[in-house]
């Protein structure tokens, strides 16, 4: 009998997307999640699924930790603070829900000291402001210049540190920017929500110019299935970048939210005549050079 998946962070954006996918593909998976900014709603059809079991709970309860990683041999590791832009108020929050979180599983993991496989959710801004772009995997030195990205780099660095110390493998993946239904955060959720306040004017944070890369839900969650082919797992730490392969600026997302939205007539204002960060720790250029998972057909 194959062991049940655990996807920590399984009722955000991201995982409940992930939950619903590997249990389209018949597999059993564990839920787990302490709904600080995920929610039952994203679970609903999960919910309805005799092979899901959701559990409320916090990762920095390392009991509750411990319970939930129960037997599962491979975990998806998805629970965050996600949020970039508060970590330069409350540096504190990143520092718990990404670090310290991540050191709790890692230490239910090794108390429990069978074989285990994570896969980790990690993101671009690890890079800070790199001056090669693309940006590849080898890369360096990283130095970010967010809270959030320093605590990402940070539990990538706890989690391959582990592999010495355990019968255990990781896989990092670096994350461009995600976008699709249920997300509660990032620039598109940003614009819909002022808009539905306001239709008339939109505020853009900075000045317009800065240029991302963005990647499509079903694409990222396709990346996540990789691991579950065993041949996926040749070294103890594996580490790739995930975005996709154009790029756009935030003024022009926020010409197409309007027209997206059928809305006429709203003035687009920023916040900064020009250059300048839209605020502490954005990132004013970001693409990763994704060749590394490409070889692999994604
Ligand atoms: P999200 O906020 O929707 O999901 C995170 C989930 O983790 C939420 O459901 C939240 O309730 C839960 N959580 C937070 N702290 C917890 C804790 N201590 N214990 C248990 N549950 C906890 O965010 P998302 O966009 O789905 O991001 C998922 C992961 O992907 C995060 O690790 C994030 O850093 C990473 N990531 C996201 C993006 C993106 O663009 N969305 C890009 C790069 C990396």
């Amino acid at each position: 009998m194959p062991r049940p998946i655990l996807v920590t962070g399984a009722a955000g954006f991201i995982g409940s997307h992930l939950t619903d996918r590997l249990l389209s593909s018949g597999l059993e998976v564990i839920g787990f999640d302490n709904l600080s900014s995920g929610s039952r709603a994203n679970l609903e059809g999960a919910m309805r699924n005799a092979r899901f079991r959701f559990l409320e709970g916090d990762l920095l309860d390392l009991e509750a930790t411990t319970r939930a990683l129960g037997e599962s041999e491979l975990v998806f590791h998805l629970a965050a603070d996600p949020e970039v832009r508060l970590g330069a108020e409350d540096p504190d929050s990143h520092f718990r829900q990404n670090l310290k979180a991540t050191y709790n599983l890692l230490e239910a993991i090794r108390s429990r000291r069978a074989r285990t496989r994570l896969v980790f959710a990690s993101s671009s801004t690890v890079y800070g402001e790199p001056t090669g772009i693309p940006t590849p995997e080898e890369y360096g030195p990283l130095l970010p210049i967010s809270v959030y990205g320093a605590t990402k780099l940070g539990c990538e660095a706890l989690t391959t540190a582990y592999t010495e110390l355990l019968p255990f493998q990781v896989i990092v993946f670096r994350f461009a920017n995600v976008v699709g239904a249920r997300a509660k955060h990032g620039v598109i959720h940003d614009f819909i929500m002022k808009l539905q306040a306001n239709s008339h004017v939109l505020e853009v944070l900075g000045d317009g110019s800065q240029t991302k890369s963005y990647m499509y839900i079903d694409d990222c969650v396709d990346v996540f299935l990789k691991p579950l082919d065993a041949a996926f797992w040749q070294k103890p730490a594996e580490l790739y970048n995930i975005g996709s392969e154009d790029w756009i600026n935030v003024m022009r997302i926020a010409e197409i939210v309007v027209e997206s939205m059928g809305l006429r007539d709203v003035s687009i204002r920023t916040t900064q005549p020009h250059g300048g960060r839209a605020w502490r720790g954005d990132v004013g250029k970001m693409q990763l050079d994704i060749a590394k998972i490409k070889e692999l057909g994604w």
